[in-house]
């Protein structure tokens, strides 16, 4: 005996008929977006899972990390133009204004989020001591990197997410919650979207004129290149000059022992 109301509801258990089911469903018949990517898109995403997972870890399906120790050769010159100009009033004022960005980080907000995109990741920063000069320097250090090494990543929202990820590995991102640590500002296990997309933009669009000034005032790699191509196009001596000079050498060495030589006296 069947009962019709089962096999009806049966039906729809295996045949979710919705909006988004019928999205997904012509989604996933699409190739992901991806450079050189053959793969079909997961659900609603434009990419692959992989491409996706990428995606959300540095801003583009092709972006990587750049870890610290890459950049680090820029952090002490970058440091040493800061203690050269603490009255510079770049300087003066893109770290006043990390300073209040930070007080802002702090503040009060009804947003669960903070009061700003990424303040969360800010308060953690300071909650270990990271101070506004050691943020300005993170972050001019990764942009003259990047100055250094233009295809390092794919594009300008991925030089963003390296941007937020420089600045959030000052501080360590405890792995296990305790309640004590969740008082500290409840920052999530692995970085939030919101944090990676919200600082690093937000500092190039505050701070950009600075760090391309701090860039230039690096020893980069392109002015390197200069003097070693300016070294390459000096003139090159010809033989005969060379024969010359040697000449000319040795005729002044002639002058001279003959001018230090004593002339003997004649006898009188
Ligand atoms: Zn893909």
């Amino acid at each position: 005996m069947t009962n019709p109301t089962t096999t009806t509801i049966q039906h729809h258990r295996f045949h979710p008929i919705g909006p988004v089911a019928i999205a997904v469903s012509q989604n996933i018949l699409k190739p992901c977006k991806a450079h050189g990517c053959n793969e079909s898109r997961s659900g609603l995403s434009l990419y692959c899972s992989s491409h996706t997972s990428i995606f959300k870890r540095y801003g583009h399906p092709n972006g990587r990390s750049i870890p610290p120790k890459d950049y680090r050769s820029y952090r002490a010159e970058v440091s040493d133009i800061f203690d050269a100009n603490t009255a510079h009033p770049g300087y003066v004022s893109a770290l006043d204004y990390l300073t209040k960005y930070m007080a802002r980080a702090a503040s009060d907000s009804d947003d669960r989020d903070g009061p700003f995109r990424g303040s969360v990741e800010i308060n953690r920063l300071a909650s270990f001591g990271i101070t506004p000069r050691d943020i300005l320097l993170e972050l001019c250090s990764f942009w003259t990197y990047l100055h250094d090494h233009p295809r390092a990543l794919p594009d300008l929202r991925a030089e963003d997410w390296g941007l937020s990820r420089a600045v959030m590995s000052l501080a360590p991102r405890l792995r296990r919650y305790t309640s004590g640590r969740l008082a500290l500002g409840g920052y999530s296990p692995k970085p939030k979207f919101s944090s990676l997309d919200g600082i690093g933009s937000h500092m190039r669009s505050v701070l950009s004129m600075f760090f391309v000034n701090v860039a230039m005032s690096v020893t980069t790699k392109e002015q390197r290149a200069l003097v070693t191509l300016q070294a390459l196009k000096a003139p090159l001596a010809s033989p005969t000059a060379v024969y010359l000079a040697q000449a000319a050498a040795a005729t002044a060495a002639t002058a001279i022992a003959i001018a230090a030589t004593p002339i003997p006296h004649s006898g009188r």
